[in-house]
């Protein structure tokens, strides 16, 4: 089923993100809790696509096994390292086996290089990729926004434009990067609004269990980490105490989020599934299996 088309229906549409795995004991795992998760209904799964593009095959091979469990997936795709005729050769791929739903994204540059190259015949922007995969295919497309901005880009506003760009271009709905203080996400959404955004922009949470891991994403992806909860999570005396800490306040964002008009969350669990049950126990209950 197409992400615009579940959104509408539910009340409340929850989501999960996972990555490829790097070998069969954390394939399992992923399944593992994967299955752990199925148990909330999730209105879709995504799997990431690895940085560089390196994780092409097994990025492929995730999204047609979680197809296959009848889940509606969310297939990632970069412009990285990819001609026209290799993203058309995976959109092909991925349309044949089903697959109805892909987020659109220009991707990270390789690893060890810092500005984005593209290839010869291939994207330089994710709108591109937008723009050709609306022109070609039949798959309901979302898109990344940045509701601190995109690290690349100093200007907050000009990042906003090229996000419309790619609603322009046939996005129908935003996962937003992960964020830690929910003001980010409110201002996002009126300034989006503002400038037209109409579809649906689906926040992206990531609990907090470990804080030298935390640091190094929001290094990488330019999220703030605000003072008052950074001083908070190092008082924790344990990492237990600093995991409960994290799931605490992903909770109260998810609360908050929620009481205040948001219908869905994008939950990145980082293969794992037990800060995010607990957050959703805290939330829904416990579901009705
Ligand atoms: C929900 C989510 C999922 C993600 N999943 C993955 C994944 O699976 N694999 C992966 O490698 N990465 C992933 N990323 C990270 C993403 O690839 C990076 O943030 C990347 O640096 C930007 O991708 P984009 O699609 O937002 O690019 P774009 O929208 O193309 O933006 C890239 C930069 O270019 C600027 N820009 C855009 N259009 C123009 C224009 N017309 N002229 C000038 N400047 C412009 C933007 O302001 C921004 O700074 C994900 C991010 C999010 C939020």
């Amino acid at each position: 089923m197409r992400v615009r088309d579940i959104l509408k229906e539910r009340d409340l549409a929850i989501s999960f993100e996972f990555f490829p795995p790097k070998s069969h004991q954390e394939e399992e795992a992923l399944f593992e809790n994967l299955e752990r998760l199925k148990k909330w209904n999730p209105a879709f799964v995504s799997i990431t696509y690895g940085a560089g593009g390196s994780t092409h095959d097994k990025s492929l091979e995730i999204a047609y096994t979680m197809k296959e469990q009848g889940l509606n997936v969310v297939a990632h795709l970069t412009c990285v390292g990819a001609t026209k005729e290799d993203l058309a050769r995976t959109l092909d791929w991925l349309a044949e086996r089903g697959i109805e739903n892909i987020l659109a994204l220009r991707g990270d540059p390789p690893q060890g290089e810092k500005t984005f190259r593209p290839v010869p015949g291939g994207f330089r922007y994710a709108y591109q990729l937008v723009e050709f995969i609306k022109r070609g295919w039949d798959f309901c497309v979302g898109v990344a926004g940045y509701p601190e901005g995109h690290i690349e880009n100093p200007d907050k506003e000009a990042d906003l434009r090229y996000l419309k760009l790619k609603v322009d271009k046939g996005a129908d709905f935003v996962v937003t990067q992960l964020f830690f203080d929910n003001r980010f996400f409110f201002d996002f959404l009126k300034r989006a609004k503002a400038i037209g955004i109409k579809v649906p922009i689906i926040p992206g949470i990531m609990p907090i269990t470990n804080l030298k891991q935390v640091m190094r994403f929001t290094q990488l992806c330019g999220a703030t980490i605000p003072r008052a909860l950074l001083e908070w999570l190092e008082e924790g005396s344990t990492p237990e105490e600093v995991r409960r800490r994290g799931i605490e306040h992903a909770h109260l964002q998810c609360k908050e989020l929620v009481e205040r008009g948001i219908k869905a969350l994008h939950f990145y669990t980082l293969n794992r599934s037990r800060a995010t049950e607990e957050i959703l126990t805290r939330l829904l209950g416990e579901p009705e299996v």
